[in-house]
């Protein structure tokens, strides 16, 4: 897999979500929690009809919100269930909704102690969301919380296609500059590389 690691502790990678043997993957789900397409399908498929059978004690969960559960048959050890907004132009609060889905999804993962975490592109298939905007929010709010917690350890930004791939590069070399700017050079160890 192709990745972007300035940041030891946020990477932008491309591949499959349902693959990935971190402790948490985030559903980009819809408010029933009874499953979709998209990630959302390719994850309930993956994890079996347990994973939809403890959604259904759920009683489904607000735009914004996350909610957690198994993850049954997938190598992961939880599902974090978020969703995102359906872009409807920008005007209607999406861009809190989708900062709110991370922000969320991380609290709770931290709650569980979850050291590593993987997120699809939340709210960028189906529910229409710009991908390039979806990408710096994503990044943003990621940063910011590994900036706040020493938990999550690890987050990862699974980009499925290559076009999405490249947004969340793009991103990230933003983002990164702003979030943790002159400050964080030099306070990650391990790095083998600085930036000039
Ligand atoms: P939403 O309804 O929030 O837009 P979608 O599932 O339609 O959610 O799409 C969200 C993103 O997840 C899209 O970029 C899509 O390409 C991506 N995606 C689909 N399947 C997977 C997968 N198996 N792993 C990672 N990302 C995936």
């Amino acid at each position: 897999m192709a990745e972007t690691s300035e940041n030891p502790r946020l990477q932008v990678i491309q591949g499959d979500i349902t693959r990935l043997a971190v402790d948490a993957i985030v559903n980009a789900a819809n408010p029933t929690l009874l499953g979709g397409g998209g990630v959302d399908g390719a994850i309930h498929r993956a994890a079996g009809p347990e994973l939809l059978a403890e959604c259904r004690t759920l009683g489904g969960c607000p735009t914004g919100e996350a909610r957690m559960t198994g993850a049954y048959r997938l190598p992961a050890k939880y599902v974090i269930h978020t969703v995102g907004p359906v872009w409807h132009g920008g005007d209607q609060g999406e861009a809190e909704l989708l900062a709110a889905c991370y922000r969320n999804s991380l609290a709770l993962a931290r709650r569980h102690e979850v050291r590593s975490i993987a997120f699809p592109a939340i709210s960028c298939g189906v529910y229409g969301y710009p991908v390039d905007e979806a990408a710096r929010i994503a990044v943003r709010e990621t940063g910011r919380f590994l900036a706040a917690h020493d938990l999550p350890a690890q987050v990862l930004l699974v980009c499925f296609g290559a076009e999405v791939y490249r947004s969340y590069q793009e991103a990230y070399r933003e983002t990164y500059r702003e979030t943790y700017g002159e400050a964080h050079q030099g306070t990650t160890e391990g790095r083998e590389t600085g930036r000039p």
